[in-house]
């Protein structure tokens, strides 16, 4: 049995990457998720081998037999952070090590093969080192990484795969809204939850996604713009939205978000946002809100501000909850100073703009 480890990355340069000029004509408006590096990472796991064969390769597509586990069975596991150039030129992934323990914990979860988290994290390095030149020289501009690992193993049995495949792509993403974030409206679904407990909540897995989407249609369909997912035991406890964490903020200035426990995705932005209040003399309480407690005190003005939180799109304001029940705003159902703040703290970090005290930003050399 070998184990690979961080200094046995094979390199295959992508023999026809995109032309330069064309890769930057593209990245003055990159969108989000639609426009890819020349490379990606793989590494290969099996019973037999342990993590074997570390690659940077060019980006191409994969070769799957149609029996391969994930296709039937959804064995699969993702994450997603981000590389950023800061303002003297270097660049630098934040906090790239707790999406590495998350990894191992949402692969336990699906048991699934456990990536040892300094591979995880020299992977995101390799590929930013040699894709550096595709981070969008905007506001806002990043590259996404996506690292996510499928059962590779072609056999229709039902049960843990015996071989998995790990892969990391990289987008050129650019601010997930134009101008600054303005406020989104959320549909509170009634038929649907994400997570039970005893359930996937926890894992970042694909199937979360997948059973999500109808609620993300009916969201649309009701004029809103995202899901808030109720718990699934009560159908009363304001859990999260379908890929972002969920804060609010009180006229006494207190901060409060749902609590962790299985059910609820334990984001890496939540975390830090839990933190910086903390450094800033908020107090913050990660306890259960009730959906009727939220309606009573967006009426009475209790509550000021609420705001969504994740890698992707950092912080986003939420103006307007709905349900069957009707329709409620917050505040005035506009960004609100707390949201604001925290997230202007946030993003001073990532882009090397404020100090670091908790040592958050690893740079790439
Ligand atoms: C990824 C994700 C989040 C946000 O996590 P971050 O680490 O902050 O990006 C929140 N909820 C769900 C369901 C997620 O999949």
């Amino acid at each position: 049995m070998t184990a690979a480890s961080a200094l046995d990355f094979r390199f295959t340069a992508n023999p026809a990457p995109v032309p330069a000029s064309e890769r930057d004509a593209k990245l003055v408006d990159p969108g989000f998720g639609r426009l890819f590096t020349d490379h990606m990472v793989t590494i290969r796991y099996s019973d037999a081998q342990g993590w074997h064969d570390p690659l940077v390769g060019p980006r191409a597509p994969l070769s799957l037999d149609p029996a391969t586990a994930v296709l039937h069975y959804a064995q699969e596991i993702f994450e997603g952070l981000k590389a950023y150039r800061l303002d003297d030129g270097q660049v630098a992934l934040f906090r790239p090590e707790a999406n590495a323990r998350r990894f191992r914990e949402s692969a336990r979860r699906m048991a699934m093969a456990e990536l040892p988290e300094e591979l995880f994290v020299e992977s995101i390095r390799q590929l930013v080192r040699v894709d550096r030149a595709w981070i969008p020289p905007i506001e806002g501009g990043a590259l996404y990484l996506r690292p996510f690992m499928i059962a590779s193993e072609v056999f229709l049995g039902v049960k843990p795969a015996s071989e998995y495949l790990y892969i990391v792509i990289a987008s050129s993403v650019g601010a997930y809204f134009k101008g600054g974030a303005p406020s989104i409206s959320i549909w509170v679904s009634q038929d649907y939850t994400r997570a039970a407990p005893g359930g996937t909540g926890a894992a970042k897995c694909g199937g979360n996604y997948a059973a999500s989407l109808a609620a993300q249609s009916e969201a649309i369909r009701e004029g809103c713009d995202q899901v808030v997912y109720l718990d699934a035991v009560e159908r009363r406890y304001v859990e999260e939205l379908g890929g972002m964490n969920v804060f609010f903020v009180f006229e006494d200035g207190r901060l409060r978000t749902p609590p962790l426990g299985g059910t609820i995705l334990p984001g890496i932005t939540r975390e830090s946002l839990l933190v910086l209040a903390r450094d800033a003399g908020l107090s913050v309480e990660e306890a259960p809100y009730a959906i009727d407690e939220w309606r009573a005190d967006a009426a009475s003005g209790r509550l000021r501000e609420a705001f969504a939180c994740g890698t992707a799109a950092v912080v986003t304001p939420i103006g307007h909850v709905a349900s069957p029940e009707g329709r409620f705003a917050i505040g005035n159902g506009g960004p609100g100073a707390v949201t604001g703040k925290l997230r202007a703290q946030l993003v001073a970090i990532q882009r090397g703009q404020a100090p670091d005290p908790h040592g958050w930003l690893q740079r790439i050399d």
